[in-house]
């Protein structure tokens, strides 16, 4: 889809379910059962939405999803189901790994860096060969000094031989990764977690990763029960929704199973509202296919 100058396509990388109460925090099952269904394991269907960023200049890749690296038996506890390798998913925008200049990571956490690395021949190698990885020294620094509960969701190997093939960029803060593309710090999700905005001819729109996992969560205090900070989403959501709202954004969702992307708005209660774009702002400029077409 043409954003300004920029042409962005969502690629739909996996599905995979969470358990419904961690994915709402303290949201109550009675409210939240009614935007998101559960399986009888209580889990909730959910995607990894990666999105790709061509500025004309640069192809910016941002997430990297869950990759394919998964024993059967952790496979099983997500009902991970993957939709491809890299290379099928850059296939349908005519694009193979070689092409992508940057990648962006807004957090560490296996489902946004999993898929950052490949094994092959038994070793595990940056998946986009020609790319700088992006991602903040602070999510890297934790990664490591994460406590017992926090430690469960980074695993090394998807981002630490990134550094030894010299192929990760570890910023401080706010960045523009090229011209036109920021990721922003955010905190909130994790102390470094960071979201990426773009302008282009007057256009401006930002992915919100983990911030705003799926449309049901634009609500501020519908915030995930794996925030390491749940107050500050709760007030960075709404300092990004206003924003967002005012100035007519494109908001994109990281793991909304449903179309993840479309505009926000203001009610006079002072809600949130989002709606979604239409089915077939997804259809690639390739003309193959569309990122929905294989899902759900
Ligand atoms: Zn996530």
């Amino acid at each position: 889809m043409k954003h300004g100058n920029f042409e962005l396509s969502i690629l739909r990388e996996c599905k995979f379910r969470l358990d419904g109460g961690a994915m709402y925090g303290v949201v109550p099952k009675t409210l939240w059962a009614k935007q998101a269904q559960a399986d009888d394991l209580n889990r909730v269907l959910l995607a990894c939405n990666l999105l790709l960023i061509d500025t004309g200049a640069a192809k910016v890749l941002v997430e990297t999803g869950m990759g394919s690296r998964w024993p059967q038996k952790e496979a099983e506890r997500y009902d991970l189901h993957t939709l491809g390798t890299a290379d099928q998913l850059l296939d349908q925008v005519g694009l193979t790994v070689d092409d992508i200049d940057f990648v962006i990571i807004s957090h560490l956490h296996f489902d946004h860096a999993g898929g950052a690395t490949i094994e092959r021949d038994g070793k595990i190698i940056p998946t986009f060969p020609n790319a700088k990885y992006i991602a903040q020294q602070g999510e890297f620094d934790f990664s490591f000094k994460a406590n017992a509960r926090a430690k469960a969701s980074y695993r090394k190997d998807d981002y630490v031989p990134l550094q030894e093939h010299g192929q990760l960029v570890l910023v401080d803060g706010d960045h523009e990764v090229t011209p036109g593309v920021w990721v922003k710090v955010t905190g909130g999700h994790t102390s470094h977690h960071q979201v990426v905005y773009w302008e282009s001819a007057g256009q401006k729109g930002v992915y919100f990763a983990d911030i705003i996992p799926t449309k049901s969560h634009v609500t501020p205090p519908w915030v995930m029960g794996y925030d390491h900070f749940p107050l500050a989403s709760c007030d960075i959501k709404s300092e990004w929704l206003s924003k967002a709202a005012a100035e007519n954004w494109l908001v994109v969702f990281d793991h909304e199973p449903g179309i993840p992307w479309g505009h926000v708005s203001l009610s006079d209660k002072g809600k949130f509202d989002f709606a979604t774009l239409d089915a077939s702002s997804l259809e690639f400029a390739s003309g193959k296919g569309r990122a929905l077409a294989s899902v759900v």
